[in-house]
């Protein structure tokens, strides 16, 4: 990247440019010769002792502060296109919705690489990117130059790495470059390789009228909450709107909760559009990579973005549809730093550029079911999978009660196992508790291993013959002691299952089977999972036993058995959507039996067989469900009937997060804004790593009253003591 100095021409104005620092308010510097059409411009500037980048938001003739204070601008890149007004727009307006600063919010939606002051100039070229002057010059090449033209036709489908090229090629693309049309970046974003071109089938009468339904929606903003149960062909009618997107000359943004865990999206995407331009973006890629990425997309030559909920945020200057896939997945909230939720960003940002957004899920989140029964948002159903032989598994309930597991797993379920096994089909126990067993016990006292620095019990695992106490919230391991440090008993057992234990007792249960487990832990590492996906397609494994990890949209043809392990903790959970999210994970994971022509069973092992979630399940009743978890929402007068805020803090010491959270609180009271405002509690997880955490819920009938409130009641809040406190207030917060 280059940055070029400000030239120096017309009279002297005001510079109104946005950093990323704790302050929440623009900072004014000295310019000369910028022009509306600059503003968006990455500008570098002098912040105290260090340079930072910044955006240019405001020309202004005249600066509230003296002139002798004001400092002027350094460099402004104009290399790089600035940011659209659209995408301003968008910044400032999660900006003020999350309680940000501008400046914080334009850091995060930038690419890291785009964040530094001074770029290095001097990088190695790793790949070759078509320019607009090579789209253009290409087209003229002379039909006998065969090689180049080959050549130019895969540019076109995005940048060439130099490893892949032969050595003529690279010499041609030098002589491209001195021309103009290629420039030379970081590497390579190759997002799905080995796509083969596949054509699209003839659409279900069911999905023939909903597609049907959403393109007679007329132009402009329209949300649709497209409700398909697993296998319905929701990503068919994706693929149809975005090739009707594309086909009147717009992007298309896809988001997907994980890109690692759905590569079969992206590869149908890159199957059904050999000749576009489709580019992934998310936080797996290396800085140059993500930096290419997004250029692509700020220029306009990416034709589908495919990408996380990073990905809302990225400049697409010809938007035409957003696609939020999995709209229910808690992957879309964003934990740290701006606590955003990318699908309620995707509909204001669809709203704003009048654009159509999609969401969809066979199991949506109840706001957006909630936000359909309001009109808010379009329904359309699809209820049968498109694959008129794939029928929805059976879904039947062992009651652990009357079937006591041994080891974890009750005898209805090895003997479906077994099954399975003789039949030579597949199948998965899905367990979502990692290690070997989710604590250690002594049966002589009782006792159970806290990790020291957090408030949670640690966690057994056992590798190669060896245990270890792990904390899966602080990373802290130990070796498991002889003996109890409390009654000095040396029978010490490992209470509960985690997936290596099942994975053992399975192994017991049948030498002959092959087994794979697929756990953080296994499929944790860059392409572990796509490998043991491999593995899984050609049938070279004959029990699974895994986490959500696998519940996530995969199709496993072969798969026809599933069994449910521990799935009651969800039950007795204090977290009021802990039942929303059990159902979700329970439809998903029953979504992977049967997909082919085998029907699939999925066995539940629970000691509450007549429980409403069960029986819903059981009918694979998504509405049902919904509705008697909404009523009990409304009662309890619980998201989405209200609207919440929670106000975080953190410090050493408990009293300093309580103190500081006690006057907040009275800050609060004091406003009398018709917010009603809780008392200071700890967390659930109220300790980690020796870090005391604290929160406090704001709550309103009227998002808008929380929104004026939180607006007044955070610059109050900012300048309240609170030695050691750290703080951070999330908006529509789903994990207390
Ligand atoms: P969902 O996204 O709802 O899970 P998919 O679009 O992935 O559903 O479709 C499920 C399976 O059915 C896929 O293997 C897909 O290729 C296939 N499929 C989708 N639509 C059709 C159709 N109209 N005809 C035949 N097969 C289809
Ligand atoms: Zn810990």
């Amino acid at each position: 990247m280059q940055i070029a100095a400000p030239a120096e021409a017309a009279s002297p104005g005001i510079a109104r440019v946005a950093l990323d620092v704790p302050q929440d308010r623009l900072f004014d510097y000295l310019a000369t010769g910028l022009v509306e059409d600059d503003i968006g411009r990455r500008v570098e500037v002098p912040f105290g002792r260090r340079r930072q980048i910044g955006v240019l938001i405001e020309l202004a003739a005249a600066s509230a502060l003296p002139a002798e204070s004001l400092k002027p601008l350094g460099a402004v890149d104009r290399r790089t296109p600035p940011l659209p007004a659209e995408l301003l727009a968008l910044a400032r307006f999660a900006a003020d919705y999350y309680q940000h600063p501008l400046g914080a919010v334009l850091a995060s939606l930038l690419p890291p690489a785009l964040r530094r002051a001074a770029a290095p100039r001097t990088q190695a070229v790793e790949a070759y990117a078509l320019t607009e002057a090579g789209e253009l010059g290409i087209g003229e090449l002379p039909a006998r130059a065969v090689a180049r033209i080959a050549l130019a036709r895969r540019l076109r489908a995005g940048p060439l790495a130099r490893t892949a090229l032969s050595e003529g090629e690279r010499r041609c693309l030098r002589e491209w470059l001195a021309r103009g049309w290629v420039e030379a970046v970081a590497s390579a974003p190759a997002p799905f390789p080995g796509a083969t071109q596949a054509e699209s089938p003839t659409l279900t009468e069911e999905q023939a009228a909903v597609l049907a339904e959403l393109e007679a929606a007329p132009p402009g903003y329209s949300a649709t909450l497209l409700h398909g149960v697993t296998g319905s062909g929701k990503t068919e009618l994706y693929l149809r709107r975005v090739a009707s997107v594309l086909a009147q000359g717009g992007q298309a943004l896809v988001l997907v909760p994980e890109i690692h865990l759905t590569p079969q999206l992206g590869e149908r995407f890159a199957a059904r559009f050999p000749d576009r331009r489709l580019v992934a973006l998310h936080s797996g890629l290396n800085d140059g990579e993500r930096r290419a990425a997004w250029l692509q997309a700020l220029q306009g030559r990416a034709d589908v973005l495919l990408g996380t909920r990073l990905a809302v945020f990225a400049p697409l200057p010809r938007l035409g549809l957003i696609v939020v896939d999995e709209e229910h997945d808690s992957a879309y909230k964003q934990m740290e730093g701006m606590r955003y939720s990318a699908r309620d960003v995707a509909v204001w940002r669809a709203k704003a550029r009048g654009v159509p957004v999609l969401l969809g899920s066979a199991t949506p989140a109840l706001e957006s079911w909630r936000n359909a029964e309001a009109g808010r948002y379009r329904l359309l159903s699809l209820a049968r999978r498109a694959n008129a032989k794939a029928e929805l598994p059976a879904v039947r309930l062992i009651d652990s009660r009357a079937d006591r597991p041994k080891q974890g797993l009750t005898s209805g379920l090895l003997t479906a196992l077994g099954a399975c096994l003789q039949r030579g089909e597949q199948s998965l126990v899905f367990i979502n508790r990692r290690g070997y067993a989710p604590t250690l016990l002594c049966n002589g006292c009782g006792h159970v291993f806290p990790c020291p620095r957090c408030t949670a019990h640690l966690v057994l695992h056992r590798e190669r013959g060896n245990y270890r106490l792990v904390c899966h919230h602080c990373g802290l391991t130990a070796r498991p002691p002889e003996a109890c440090p409390e009654c000095g008993g040396l029978d010490l057992r490992a209470a509960g299952h985690g997936t290596q234990r099942v994975e053992e007792t399975i192994a017991e249960h049948f030498p002959e089977a092959r087994i794979l487990r697929i756990d953080r832990d296994t499929a944790g590492r860059k392409g572990a999972f796509a490998a043991m996906r491999e593995r899984v397609e050609a049938r070279e494994v004959d029990i699974l036993v895994g986490t959500q990890i696998v519940a996530k949209g995969h199709d496993f043809p072969h798969l026809t058995l599933v069994g449910v392990l521990g799935a009651d903790h969800a039950l007795i959970s204090p977290d009021f959507r802990a039942s929303e999210r059990l159902f979700a994970q329970l439809m998903q994971v029953a979504g992977r039996a049967g997909r082919a022509e085998r029907a699939g069973e999925v066995l539940i092992q629970t000691a509450y067989p007549r429980h409403p979630l069960y029986q819903s399940l059981l009918r694979h009743d998504y509405a049902g469900f919904a509705a008697a978890t909404l009523k009990e929402r409304r009662g309890a007068d619980a998201p989405p009937f209200v609207s919440q805020a929670l106000l975080r803090a953190e410090a050493g010491a408990e009293e300093a997060a309580m103190g500081f959270l006690l006057a907040a609180r009275e800050a609060g009271l004091r406003l009398d804004m018709g917010v009603t405002l809780f008392d200071p509690v700890p967390a659930l997880m109220a300790r980690v790593a020796n870090r005391y955490r604290a929160q406090l819920l704001a709550q309103c009938g009227a998002r808008a009253r929380l929104q004026d409130f939180l607006k007044a009641w955070l610059a109050g809040v900012r300048e309240l003591p609170g030695k050691g406190v750290r703080w951070s207030v999330d908006v529509d917060p789903v994990d207390y």
